[in-house]
């Protein structure tokens, strides 16, 4: 995917936070949020041609602007920066587009992604049903063929919907159904007979997005609306969006966790207890602000490189795109939960915002693929990883970056790793799925804190002008974080789970690990300290 120059991209930015700061102060968000209305008109704005959000989802030559996924992340930070349930409601445009984008036809592609960019038309994606979510494979809307003269003319659609966002307000859907040759996308306008959304969801969180179930009942579509013109696609096409559109999600709970760290980090710089600012005490800061600033940025590092990953045409990134989601949108939320205490009492009143950013962000670790789902996913594909590569996957990787002193600790945490899968294979530990799972865990947080370091070192981030020395140390901060999560959660999993080896601790370098927390106090004054000057009050 290509890239909108940096000019382009800019101007994106700065005319939605301009919208925002126009149209959506705190009073308005704090409004929707309490009425639970869905702010339809907020949506019509922002895909007005003076804004066009819409269109960094539409190829250029369907008349978008054709963003890459590194655009497309750092439009979405800033969207769940301003309010994630508005964000989802973009969201669920791209959602809805994407099983077109991926799957379709190139005359279906052209009619229907250039109707997008003209009409800024609002779109669902309608995958989950009532007993069919983690496990899509078990859906049962089914789609039957209409034959005429032997020919399939049309298809009639029934079955039922759940948690669709946009359900009942989006003009266009995208409806998983069973085919007779299998799951398949159709596209479905709305207004057809037989077709219904249910009334809004009274969600915990994201109350500015409009979320409802679909009611099908023999909705007739003709043929032309199969995605692809080719039954049976469905589930490959909807796990074909997943690099893509998990790092969108991604960026919802980085840019929502940050938005209430920042709040706290500001907040803490005025307010005096015990004689002076909280942002003076060690004990706040290195326990409420720095670990999940440091995890925050671990997980941003993650999203750009799989974001310049897929803009420089790479497309089988299913498993970065999983690692990504989970980071973030965990770090988001404890971030966000960790700022209602940094506000004590303050906090946890609807009145300062950092307990709506807490509701909304709880959803990210939900939608597009739940933290479990995340953890199994990225444990069975590195585990075939590294059985394919006999064991040598992390421990190529960390020959790779050991021999730069910014690639030590992550370089020891990832010959843990393998050292840590090789006795799992060997013991067959995985067939417990806890450990399978915590698995996922532990390789997500030894992944991050080598890209983390190396790009804090070579190519350190700009989107939220933290200067590179900062960085480094967060990537430190992480990196010995991480290393203690395989050396010691391994540890303590693998024994758990009856392995056999009385050596595993000297494998997994134990010792290393704690041995390399020194200075972590020092660097964690020193990050404080950096975030105050960051984000003054
Ligand atoms: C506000 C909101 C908006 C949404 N928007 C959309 C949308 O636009 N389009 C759409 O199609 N869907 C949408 N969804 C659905 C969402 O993607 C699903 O809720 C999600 O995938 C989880 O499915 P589920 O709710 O059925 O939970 P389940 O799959 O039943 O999961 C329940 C719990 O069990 C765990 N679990 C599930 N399977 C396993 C397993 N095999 N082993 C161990 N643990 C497991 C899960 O991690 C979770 O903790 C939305 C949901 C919400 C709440």
């Amino acid at each position: 995917m290509p890239r909108l120059d940096k000019e382009t991209l800019d101007m994106f930015l700065s005319t939605l936070k301009e919208y925002a700061e126009r149209n959506l102060p705190v009073s308005t968000l704090l409004k929707i949020d309490h009425e639970d209305v869905f702010p339809m008109q907020v949506l019509k704005d922002l895909y007005d041609p003076s804004i066009g959000l819409h269109l960094i989802f539409v190829p250029e030559d369907c008349g978008g602007v054709g963003a890459g996924a590194y655009d497309i992340y750092r439009i979405s930070t800033a969207m769940a920066e301003i309010d994630l349930g508005i964000a989802t409601g973009v969201l669920a445009t791209c959602l809805g587009a994407d099983p077109i984008l991926v799957g379709a036809t190139p005359d279906q592609k052209k009619y229907w992604m250039t109707r997008l960019a003209d009409e800024g038309l609002l779109m669902a994606y309608g995958a989950t049903e009532p007993q069919a979510g983690s496990d899509l494979g078990s859906l049962t809307t089914v789609a039957e063929r209409v034959v005429k003269d032997g020919q399939t003319v049309a298809y009639r659609i029934t079955g039922k919907k759940q948690w669709i966002s946009n359900g009942a307000v989006a003009d266009l859907y995208t409806v998983l159904a069973n085919a007779p040759g299998g799951p398949s996308w159709f596209i479905v306008e709305k207004g057809l007979p037989g077709f219904e959304a249910g009334k809004p969801e009274d969600k915990h969180g994201i109350r500015a997005s409009n979320t409802a179930a679909l009611f099908l009942e023999s909705v007739e579509v003709p043929a032309d609306r199969l995605v692809g013109g080719v039954e049976g696609k469905g589930l490959a096409q909807a796990q074909a969006v997943f690099g893509y559109t998990r790092l969108m999600v991604a960026a919802f709970g980085l840019g929502a966790g940050w938005a209430a760290l920042q709040r706290a980090i500001k907040y803490s710089q005025q307010r005096i207890q015990a004689g002076a600012p909280l942002s003076q005490k060690q004990g706040y800061t290195h326990k409420l602000i720095v670990p999940n600033a440091c995890r925050l940025e671990a997980a941003r590092a993650y999203i750009e490189w799989t974001a310049e990953r897929l803009d420089s045409g790479e497309d089988d990134l299913a498993t970065e795109g999983a690692v990504a989601k989970y980071l973030a949108t965990e770090a988001g939320n404890k971030a966000a939960e960790d700022s209602i205490q940094a506000l004590g009492g303050y906090g946890y009143t609807r009145e300062y915002m950092v307990e709506k950013y807490k509701r909304d962000v709880r959803i990210t670790t939900i939608y597009e693929g739940t933290s479990e789902i995340m953890e199994w996913t990225i444990s069975r594909d590195r585990w075939q990883s590294h059985l394919k590569t006999r064991g040598a996957y992390y421990i190529d990787w960390a020959a790779r970056i050991e021999k730069n002193e910014w690639g030590k600790i992550p370089g020891l945490t990832l010959r843990a790793l393998a050292a840590l899968l090789e006795r799992a294979r060997l013991d067959r530990l995985t067939r417990n799925q806890h450990i399978l799972f915590r698995l996922g865990e532990i390789i997500a947080y030894a992944e991050t804190s080598a890209i983390f370091a190396e790009r804090a070192h070579l190519t350190p981030s700009d989107a939220l002008g933290l200067s590179a020395g900062l960085l480094t140390r967060m990537a430190r901060v992480h990196a010995r974080e991480a290393f203690l999560k395989v050396a010691a959660d391994g540890l303590r999993w693998a024994t758990a789970a009856g392995q056999t080896d009385p050596n595993l601790q000297t494998l997994l370098n134990t010792d290393a690990a704690y041995k390399a927390q020194a200075g972590l106090v020092e660097d964690m004054d020193f990050i404080a300290k950096q975030l105050n000057e960051a984000f003054p009050a």
